[in-house]
């Protein structure tokens, strides 16, 4: 238990009724934390859930219950809502219980509680890079002699390791616009919005409001606080003008507080390394260092310190990942592009001839930004919902294409049409919901088949 907690504070976080929407990884850990704090807990889903997680929570109490109209659920006894942030707000049951007038909070959120006052925390968020950012800045910052913790969107519920941290720790969090939408308390030391473009309209209905939820990430900031900025995204700066907290600013394009000059990273006039030393290429990748290069400086991480792991940190999982070459082909595992921009910044990346494998949830958003990017795209192999949506985009642009059913055939076919020396790149421009849980499902699953052919 944390030192400075209080009576008051166990009141806050026990003895409630609390109803949980959603079992995915984060409604599960936070449903396992409350149950210890004499919480009684029901926690559903609208899908059957794999038995032995149920019965691991039915042993600890906890009620679980699948049910398809889930607003059935929802009534006067419970005390919050503890909402999955992919559920919408337009949804029936979260209608319902904001008629009711029952707080609806998400897991962050009510973790937050759990977090003693005096630690760092370091939220990152953004269109785009979350992953890359808050995974450099976890790994620089670990080697300060600081407890340093890492959670959030990027696979990691809060609710899991948030009995972990003890004053004076660090928390590094990647938080995603959907988790930011249920936030009201929460408050970071130090935030990040790496950039902004218009992803995840369908959800929150419009580019305005998405870009409102996003701010909310500097939400209760003062001027003790900082914020880290992209200086050469527009939207980015409009959106912050107003925020009080001290802004550093980054660019690859400009002169910036970090910024890069000609192949140097400069932070506030001070070298720290050449792009030469930086494993992870391309522009955007400069930029995800130069906002974990802000952070680590903030918290007197060495030069020398920086130049390691950036010399030898390859990047993430399924973020244009090499997977393997056969007789002369290589295949590249983007499945985390989710979004015609992570598509583009992929195609951006390989002066050879690519053949590409799209598709996935249709989110009826056109793949016409894609069509400057596709010179050296000689196929494009679409499978998944989307898949009728691309042949048309395909053969509008002149561009080879064959339609499948699976990303087992999508491989299978476009090794056949492949030849010597071209880059076979899943990178998928949609959401893997259709067919996968997620986009990591999707990545291992592709490359499994990569590394089964012969
Ligand atoms: P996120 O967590 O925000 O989805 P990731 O770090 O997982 O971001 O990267 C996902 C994809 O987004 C990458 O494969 C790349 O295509 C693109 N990307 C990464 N960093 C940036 C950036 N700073 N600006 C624009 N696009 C980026």
């Amino acid at each position: 238990m944390q030192k400075i907690r209080v009576e008051s504070w166990l009141n806050m976080i026990s003895n409630k009724k609390v109803l949980i929407l959603g079992m995915a990884r984060s409604g599960i850990a936070v449903a396992k934390l409350l149950i210890k704090y004499q919480n009684q807990i029901t926690i559903s889903d609208i899908k059957e859930q794999d038995k032995s997680i149920v019965k691991e929570l039915e042993d600890l109490n906890i009620k679980v219950i699948v049910l398809e109209n889930q607003e059935q659920l929802v009534g006067k006894e419970f005390d919050y809502i503890v909402k999955n942030p992919a559920i919408r707000k337009d949804n029936k049951a979260v209608l319902k219980a904001k008629e009711l007038k029952i707080p609806i909070l998400n897991e962050m959120e009510v973790c937050y509680d759990f977090l003693p006052s005096d630690v760092d925390i370091i939220g990152i968020t953004g269109s785009n890079g979350k992953t890359t950012t808050t995974t450099i800045i976890y790994e620089l910052l670990k080697t300060t002699q600081r407890n340093v913790f890492l959670a959030g969107n990027i696979g990691i519920p809060l609710a899991k390791v948030v009995e972990q941290i003890h004053s004076g720790d660090i928390l590094v969090l990647e938080i995603s616009d959907h988790q930011l939408c249920d936030m009201q308390k929460f408050k970071t030391n130090v935030s990040v919005l790496t950039n902004l473009s218009e992803v995840h309209l369908d959800f929150h209905g419009s580019y305005e409001q998405y870009k409102k939820v996003k701010k909310k990430i500097f939400q209760n900031h003062t001027e003790q606080n900082v914020a880290i900025l992209n200086k050469s995204n527009e939207d980015v700066l409009k959106l912050t003008a107003d925020i009080p907290s001290k802004k550093i600013y980054f660019s690859s394009k400009e002169i910036a507080d970090i910024y890069l000059d000609q192949d140097k990273i400069m932070y506030f006039g001070e070298e720290i390394l050449s792009t030469e030393n930086i494993k992870i290429k391309g522009n955007h990748n400069y930029e995800n260092c130069m906002v974990a290069i802000g952070i680590a400086k903030l918290y007197g991480v060495e030069n020398n310190e920086i130049k390691k792991f950036l010399s030898s940190f390859k990047g993430v999982e399924h973020r244009i990942e090499f997977v393997r070459t056969f007789n002369k082909r290589k295949f590249y595992n983007d499945s985390k592009a989710t979004n015609n921009e992570s598509t583009i910044i992929a195609l951006n990346s390989f002066d050879e001839n690519v053949i590409l494998l799209m598709g996935g949830l249709d989110r009826n958003i056109p793949f016409d930004t894609i069509i400057p990017h596709l010179k050296n795209v000689k196929w494009i192999i679409s499978f998944g919902e989307t898949k009728e949506k691309i042949r048309m985009f395909a053969e509008k642009n002149n561009k080879n294409s064959i339609v499948v059913e699976n990303l087992e055939d999508a491989v299978l076919k476009s090794y056949e049409v492949s030849q010597e020396n071209d880059i076979i790149l899943l990178s998928p421009a949609c959401a893997s919901w259709d067919q996968f849980p997620d986009f990591e499902v999707r990545g291992n699953l592709f490359k499994e088949i990569v590394n089964k052919l012969t």
